[in-house]
């Protein structure tokens, strides 16, 4: 009897998880040379094949700038794959680690071992960078990685599919569909380590499902980033370095500027400052190659929604044209917008705005800034800008977030030596560089007990060689 088509689908999941799962168990993990090789093949499958990539990724946003392809997906992923290939051998090196005075002369190494098979499920914001860098951290870690993408960039999907499936074996590295289906079933595999890139919502469905499994979860998600501007910053420098954070990919960035907040007198300035900028970056005109489409009709009208409740409520809306201007929307480019006088009471201050959108809030005292973070979701990324040391310190010490940029916005994401990472609502665990090698591996603390110590004295029967132990282990702490 033939199944329908959905079984099937689910099925061949089933079965693809299962075939790497078993030569995870059977087969010794993967040596330097050959996890070497594996990261030199998905280097070629980007390079290779960038101008595809770069096309199927425009066609599944409407448009996307090639160059924030390059520069934010295949370059980034580049760099990645490069930095892991030089420092492997380092990292897979057992760790020496001390060993208190009464065991010796024993030893104690840490020694990083792959965990088995690694799932990934990634958004569409950045599908080629979402999908692949976890991939590599979990590669290099000597694991076996299945890929759900989103099924909002189905012709990207469908290429990394058929060049994954060109280059690497069922059981090293698959792609899997995109279909709703897969990805509940995909949540629900009992995998070694789960990563999931996406939103706060379905990062809750996620983390359940894996918990059923004992599956522990990277969660990379969302949530509302502020920039905040103290009065001892230069407006010049803020309004254009937020500017430009705000709108690459159109601001669908995780760790975009979500909203501002500015001294109060320098509210209308501010504003005036960044939608100049704005223009001189990406023009007036929806048909400007640098500006990204918004990457559905969906999330279009969602915006739409957003700025329309903010100027009911009182807002000053700055846009070079209406959002429902069919130049614009026909390419679904949503202009870039300044929402002056934003209050927390409207709806663009409640959810991630994830476009182009820049609430700019007034604020009279510093700690008021701090106070409105540290009473809601932890944010992703944090951004100040200011030349006042203290009142900089006073905010990190009083803040949470997954990272923090001084001076500027998104730059601590592209440090290779940090980890990224959210926490609380943003997300929990971190990857990148080493710190996803250490992710993706157990990192397993071996005692090697030597033929001269005194261990034997701790067997019953207990008697007046307990007592000089004791004595020991009392001096020792
Ligand atoms: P999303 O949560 O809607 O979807 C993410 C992925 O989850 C998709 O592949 C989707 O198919 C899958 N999915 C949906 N329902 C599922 C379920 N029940 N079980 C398992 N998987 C399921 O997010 P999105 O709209 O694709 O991405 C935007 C969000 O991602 C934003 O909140 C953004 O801030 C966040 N994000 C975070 C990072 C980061 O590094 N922290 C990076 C990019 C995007």
């Amino acid at each position: 009897m033939d199944l329908p088509v959905k079984s099937q689908r689910l099925a061949a999941l089933d079965d693809a998880f299962h075939a790497m799962f078993e030569k995870s168990r059977t087969e010794t993990p993967p040596s330097l040379e050959v996890r070497l090789e594996r990261l030199a093949r998905l280097r070629a499958v980007i390079s290779d094949n960038e101008a595809r990539f770069e096309q199927a990724i425009s066609a599944d946003f409407g448009h996307r700038s090639a160059t924030e392809t390059l520069i934010a997906e295949v370059l980034f992923l580049l760099s990645e794959i490069k930095h892991a290939a030089k420092h492997l051998k380092k990292w897979m090196a057992p760790q020496r680690v001390a060993t208190a005075m009464q065991f010796l002369p024993a030893k104690n190494r840490l020694i990083p071992q792959a965990l088995g098979v690694v799932g990934i499920i990634a958004p569409w914001n950045y599908p080629l960078q979402l999908t692949l860098a976890p991939a590599v951290g979990a590669i290099a870690a000597g694991n076996r990685v299945m890929i759900k993408p989103s099924e909002l960039t189905p012709r990207f999907a469908a290429l990394l599919k058929e060049l994954i499936a060109a280059k690497f074996a069922a059981d090293e590295l698959i792609v899997t569909g995109v279909e709703e289906e897969i990805a509940r079933a995909f949540a629900a595999l009992p995998f070694d380590h789960l990563v999931f890139t996406g939103s706060t919502r379905v990062g809750r469905l996620v983390a359940e499902a894996a918990g059923r499994n004992l599956t522990p979860v990277t969660l990379e998600l969302g949530g509302k980033s502020p920039a905040i501007v103290h009065r001892s910053a230069s407006l010049d420098e803020a309004a254009e370095r937020i500017a430009y954070g705000k709108l690459l990919n159109a601001g669908q960035t995780c760790i975009a500027p979500d909203y501002a907040f500015v001294p109060e007198e320098s509210v209308q300035a501010f504003a005036e400052k960044v939608r100049t900028d704005m223009r001189r970056m990406f023009g007036t005109e929806p048909a400007n190659k640098d500006y990204t489409s918004i990457i559905s009709d969906r999330h279009y009208a969602r915006l739409e929604g957003l700025v329309a409740d903010a100027a009911a409520r009182g807002a000053r809306i700055l846009q070079p044209a209406k959002p429902d201007d069919p130049n614009w929307k026909a390419r679904r480019k949503f202009p870039p917008t300044l929402v002056v006088g934003a209050t927390p009471d409207m709806a663009i201050m409640q959810e991630e705005i994830f476009g182009p959108a820049l609430p700019v809030l007034a604020y009279r005292d510093a700690k008021e800034p701090i106070d409105y973070i540290n009473r809601h979701d932890r944010p992703l990324a944090l951004y100040w800008f200011g030349r006042d040391s203290a009142a900089r310190d006073e905010v990190l010490a009083r803040t949470i977030s997954g990272g923090v940029t001084v001076n500027d916005c998104l730059f601590h994401f592209t440090q290779i030596n940090q980890p990224m990472g959210g926490v609380g609502a943003s997300g929990s665990g971190v990857y990148h560089g080493e710190w996803g090698f250490r992710t993706f591996s157990k990192l397993k603390p071996v005692f090697y007990r030597s033929a001269l110590n005194r261990l034997a004295d701790l067997y019953p029967p207990y008697g007046a060689k307990i007592a000089r132990l004791e004595k020991l282990m009392r001096f020792m702490s």
